[in-house]
């Protein structure tokens, strides 16, 4: 089974994705936290990308095709994916397409997560990250503390591309250029239409319900 989690910046993927992970024993495959790394290890390429990515633009289709074709020819994750973030336009999803054919893998399901801009942007304005166990808190909706979250409050992290100006940006990124590639995947029945302002539990259960039914 391998899952594409789709939505706007800020739609949940990121949450839904781990919780999907940890029921369903996969790999989550983000291709914001590899370019991610890639510039917390000071790589040629993190170099490259950085400003970029502080601004909200896309990178170069040629290097995520790199990063995915790597994950893909891995056998340890062989029909155990969820992608989140990714594909961002219809070049990408041409390539996931071709790629996963190469590897003898099929996409089980587009997972669309639906959220308004003005939630988008309140959510992501509140959203930190902890550095030292990866999980996802939000100021205004789901603040950290000592009940639902173990380290260090010096871990919590707000993300550089976090802050208004790039939001705005990003979200129209994603109606111009990552919307428009649902219809591939609509006329290939694989897409599924998720309530994302929902509670988060609510949510959940609803994904275990569509993945339930692809497994019978
Ligand atoms: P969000 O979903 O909140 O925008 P991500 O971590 O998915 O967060 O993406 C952050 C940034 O990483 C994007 O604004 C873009 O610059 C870059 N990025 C992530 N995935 C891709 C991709 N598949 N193609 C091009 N750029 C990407």
């Amino acid at each position: 089974m391998n899952i594409i989690l789709f939505g706007p910046p800020g739609a949940g993927k990121g949450t839904q994705g781990d919780k999907i992970v940890k029921k369903f024993d996969l790999h989550k495959v983000s291709t914001g936290d590899l370019l991610r790394n890639e510039i917390k290890n000071k790589t040629n390429l993190g170099n490259q990308i950085k400003s970029q990515m502080d601004e909200g633009s896309l990178i170069s289709d040629n290097t995520i095709n790199d990063l995915i074709s790597k994950v893909l020819s891995n056998k340890k994750f062989n029909n155990r994916l969820i992608f989140d973030g990714y594909p961002r336009n219809l070049n990408q999803a041409i390539n996931l397409d071709q790629q996963i054919k190469m590897n003898k893998q099929k996409i089980s399901c587009v997972l669309s997560l639906n959220v308004d801009k003005d939630v988008v942007i309140k959510r992501i304005s509140g959203r930190q990250t902890c550095t030292n166990c990866g999980l996802i808190f939000n100021e205004h909706y789901f603040p950290a503390s000592n009940k639902n979250h173990s380290c260090d409050p010096k871990f919590l992290n707000k993300r550089s591309d976090d802050n208004e100006n790039t939001i705005k940006h990003r979200f129209e990124t994603y109606l111009d250029k990552t919307l428009p590639i649902l219809n591939f995947y609509k006329e290939q029945n694989l897409f599924h239409q998720i309530n994302g302002m929902a509670e988060i539990d609510q949510i959940f259960d609803e994904i275990c319900g569509i993945i339930a039914s692809l497994e019978t």
